[in-house]
């Protein structure tokens, strides 16, 4: 009758739209796919010329040089330090987007890599702002010394966070804490946690904070560089990482980047605890 054949006209419909969907859904993957893939080329192409520039500069600026040209050689490094900065942002985006970034575990002293991070930021920021900032990492005492993660990409979320903080404190401290939040005979979850005392981010501008190229001063003549990448990345890592960010900040008074991640108990520090096993 004629309310069956209308069903059976709406059902070839639905599946025939159902089909269309699909296969739009396999081209925007596609096309999602070959976007990544130029990123990541570009880059790599991009990159290998600089560190060929870099290496030169690094070699030069050894030589006599007078003020002037210091001056130059010292700009030239550092504009080429940006440059590799944003190449590998956008190298680390796309193969965060295309599902190929993967973790390199190993045994890493976890208070080392933080103090580094902050001893190389805080010559940076000594040698580029010169500004006199209270510069403290804390660890709880039962933060263990030795454990199992990727130090490449654990320094990177510290350097992304701490980097900020830095960059947006004129006066004032930047305080990292440490603490165990979760502990099993497999696995350690660590909080970490970056105070600073800095511009802080307007409430309205938090929830944008992760997505892909935002900066809160978006003028032409904002003061800081950037990609606008470096919170889209940390927040993925510290993801693959079996973490979360977080942030909360009060506009002038300063922000709080909280992070969380899953790392591995390590032999060697069972070694540090037990003497006697030495
Ligand atoms: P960028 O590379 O531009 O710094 P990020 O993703 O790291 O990109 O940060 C995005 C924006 O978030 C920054 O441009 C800045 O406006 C704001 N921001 C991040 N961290 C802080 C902080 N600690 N204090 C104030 N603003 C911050």
């Amino acid at each position: 009758d004629q309310a069956t054949e209308d069903i059976r006209r709406n059902m070839d419909s639905l599946e025939e739209k159902s089909a269309q969907l699909h296969i739009a859904n396999k081209e925007a993957t596609e096309s999602n796919r070959l976007k990544s893939q130029f990123l990541a080329n570009i880059s790599h192409e991009i990159r290998t010329p600089l560190n060929a520039i870099m290496g030169y500069i690094q070699i030069l600026q050894k030589d006599q040089l007078d003020k002037q040209q210091r001056l130059y050689m010292d700009t030239i490094a550092q504009s080429t330090t940006n440059l590799l900065t944003i190449i590998s942002d956008i190298l680390d985006f796309s193969k965060i987007e295309a599902g190929k970034l993967s973790l390199d575990l190993t045994d890493i002293n976890i208070r080392d890599i933080v103090d580094e991070v902050y001893q190389i930021l805080s010559s940076a920021n000594l040698v580029n702002a010169s500004k006199e900032l209270d510069l403290i990492p804390e660890f709880d005492l039962d933060v263990p010394t030795w454990v199992i993660g990727d130090p490449v990409r654990i320094r990177q979320v510290l350097t992304n966070l701490i980097g900020n903080a830095i960059k947006f404190t004129h006066e004032g401290s930047v305080r990292t804490t440490v603490k165990i939040l979760e502990k099993s005979n497999s696995s350690l979850k660590l909080s970490f946690q970056i105070i600073d005392t800095g511009v802080g981010i307007p409430e309205n501008k938090l929830d944008n904070l992760f997505k892909p190229f935002s900066q809160v001063d978006t003028s032409t003549t904002r003061k800081f560089g950037g990609t606008g990448l470096g919170l889209v990345i940390t927040k993925k890592l510290v993801k693959q990482m079996g973490g979360n960010v977080e942030v909360s900040s009060e506009h002038g008074i300063g922000s709080n980047f909280r992070f969380t991640i899953v790392l591995k108990p390590s032999q060697k520090e069972q070694k540090v605890e037990d003497p006697i096993s030495k």
